[in-house]
């Protein structure tokens, strides 16, 4: 017996097989290759609606002994297969497609393959919209993502019916294979898109450093004022010992209030640097909000000259390549060795290099320490 999901994902692969036969009509029809693309676009839907089915199947198992952490990784393999499978049906539209440009063909009956095409997309737009509304209201990213992808479609089944009309109309015939090749470039688009999130959900890459700082932050005790909640509420975690904030979120954001960090006692370092300006309008100070508003006591800021947000983690040394951002990066690791040195080691003497003056010194200034 399907749950009720599954129901609208049968109904999506019902509409796939509906538009696969009208627009495979349509283009031997008229062969139109702009038809043609269309109708390939259209197993990319099956494809779709299929993994769409057995992702719900999967998150309806419950994990076992077999699979504690549950299947939904699967999700992940899927799409990896079905992008490859997009790319295989674009690499085939340009192979028809190119040497009609050269020997461009008149098309036979092009209202019938435009009222069959247009009857498709009718289909993809209906179904799209259902899919769209029950996957909001249910919590569905699946069908959600699946009645989004319909209703894109219905923008390249215009395009493609506008193609047709207007090689009808005006006789340009190389205009034809054109479309065809912009479709085949809108299909390969989706399918690096799926490709990448079947790689990245397969590795498990790192939340950004932002985020990481604002989890750091909760953990240690900043707690958060909601209007519509009474009391604070406060998500801290009395097991780590120190924390380190690199280019956190202050007092506005998500929660956090001036109030927040009135009972901050244990060790912290907030790094933020003049250029470290991610958060739009606010200035780097922002990020030094948590190191001011805390109760004294074994709270250090790094200020770094000429840092950005980026240049925390490493990754704008990386990506750059220059001696200021190898300098700067050489601080942050310093400083926030030497701060877990202390606290988590209790290793005395990483001390001389949390003193503000001399890291003001043996820096020329780029680098500023500021301890409470
Ligand atoms: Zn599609």
């Amino acid at each position: 017996m399907p749950t009720s999901l599954e129901r609208y994902a049968w109904l999506s692969v019902a509409a796939a097989l509906a538009t696969i036969s009208l627009k495979t009509l349509a283009w031997w029809l008229t062969g139109s290759l702009g038809l043609l693309s269309d109708a390939m676009e259209s197993f990319v839907n099956l494809a779709a609606a299929l993994l769409a089915l057995s992702m719900l199947r999967l998150a309806a198992t419950p994990a076992d002994k077999d699979y504690p952490h549950g299947r939904s990784k699967a999700e992940y393999f899927a799409a990896g297969v079905e992008g490859a499978l997009i790319v295989l049906a674009a690499a085939g539209i340009v192979w028809a497609a190119l040497p009609r440009l050269f020997d461009p063909r008149s098309l036979a009956m092009p209202l019938v393959g435009i009222a069959l095409t247009g009857v498709a997309t009718a289909i993809n737009l209906a179904v799209g919209a259902v899919l769209l509304r029950v996957g909001q209201a249910r919590h569905s990213i699946t069908l959600e993502a699946d009645g989004r992808h319909l209703l894109t479609d219905v923008w390249t089944s215009f395009g493609v019916i506008a193609g047709v009309a207007l090689v009808a109309y005006t006789g340009w015939l190389q205009l034809d294979p054109l479309v065809a090749l912009l479709v085949a470039a809108h299909i390969l688009w989706i399918g690096f898109g799926l490709v990448r999130r079947s790689i990245s959900g397969l590795l498990d890459p790192a939340i950004a450093h932002g985020e990481q700082s604002e989890i750091a932050q909760l953990l240690g005790g900043a707690t958060l004022h909601a209007p519509e909640q009474g009391s604070p509420r406060s998500l801290a975690d009395p097991r780590p010992i120190a924390f380190l904030i690199l280019s956190g979120p202050g007092a506005g954001a998500r929660g956090l209030t001036e109030r927040s960090w009135d009972a901050w006692t244990r060790p912290m370092m907030v790094v933020t640097g003049s250029r470290d300006l991610v958060e739009g309008e606010r200035t780097p100070m922002w990020h030094l909000e948590p190191f001011f508003r805390s109760p004294a006591g074994d709270k250090y800021a790094l200020f770094l000259e000429g840092a950005s947000h980026r240049s925390f983690t490493g990754r704008q040394a990386e990506l750059t390549d220059t001696a200021e951002e190898r300098e700067i990066f050489r601080w942050v690791r310093a400083e926030t060795l030497a701060f877990w040195d202390l606290y988590l080691k209790s290793a005395t003497a990483a001390r001389p290099w949390l003193e503000p003056e001399r890291v003001a010194e043996s820096s020329g200034g780029r680098a500023k320490l500021q301890k409470r």
